[in-house]
């Protein structure tokens, strides 16, 4: 219960924060199980999972990747006293599209692969290295879609977890709105299906990832 639910943290465009806490009512424990209403659907959220999910990216660490000298992780980085190597934990960054047609509907796409496989995500991946998010962007979207976009305009940064388990890793998440450019949307590499979706029938309760209602919800009020 860190208070950090749902709230915009700089301007908008801006940095979002997962939205479990913000717009929910408590009403009933269970166990380790909360049982809450969310937008007029009742789910369960389990205690357990942020008592897992928030192991840093390097506790693991016993020995230095550059030497093999045994390091021990402090505050959020490593360094190697024997030859000076040094990491940083950080968020590792994402870019995906909102993408609209015609109708003002909205492109998702059905996760081939764990984590999240079966549900429902807004197209995009992660960023190579050197790779600024929009060629990340223009990238992903002809890795999974075959498709080129136009019109690309900033949206927002949300902030999420991606993985299961103690190994998960915390993900930077940058959105653009999107048009087709050239091209038919046909799924491929770690994508089983795209479709448009209205607005109202987003499917909330099959959606990949938490934040994912918050950005469809920070796009519909820029296009409002
Ligand atoms: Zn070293």
């Amino acid at each position: 219960m860190d208070g950090r639910g749902g709230r915009v943290v700089t301007g908008e465009p801006g940095i979002f924060v997962p939205g479990a806490l913000g717009r929910l009512v408590l009403l009933l424990l269970l166990g380790n199980l909360l049982l809450l209403l969310r937008r007029g659907r009742w789910i369960f959220v389990s205690l357990h999972r942020p008592i897992v999910a928030f192991v840093g990216e390097l506790d693991a660490w016993n020995h230095c990747p550059g030497c093999g000298a045994p390091v021990r992780p402090e505050a959020g980085h490593v360094e190697c006293g024997a030859c000076g190597f040094v990491a940083y934990a950080n968020p590792k960054p994402t870019a995906s599209a909102l993408i609209a047609d015609d109708e003002g509907r909205v492109m998702l796409s059905k996760r081939a692969r764990d984590p999240a496989a079966g549900k429902w995500d807004l197209p995009g991946g992660f960023l190579e290295e050197d790779e600024h998010p929009l060629d990340c962007l223009h990238r992903e979207l002809r890795e999974e879609a075959g498709i080129g976009l136009r019109d690309t305009e900033f949206v927002a940064v949300f902030m999420d977890r991606y993985g299961d388990g103690p190994r998960d890793v915390s993900t930077l998440n940058v959105y653009y709105s999107a048009r087709i450019g050239e091209g038919t949307p046909e799924p491929s590499d770690d994508v089983v299906e795209l479709r448009f979706f209205a607005l109202d029938e987003i499917p909330e309760d099959d959606l990949a990832f938490e934040h994912l209602a918050d950005v469809l919800s920070a796009w519909r009020q820029q296009h409002s």
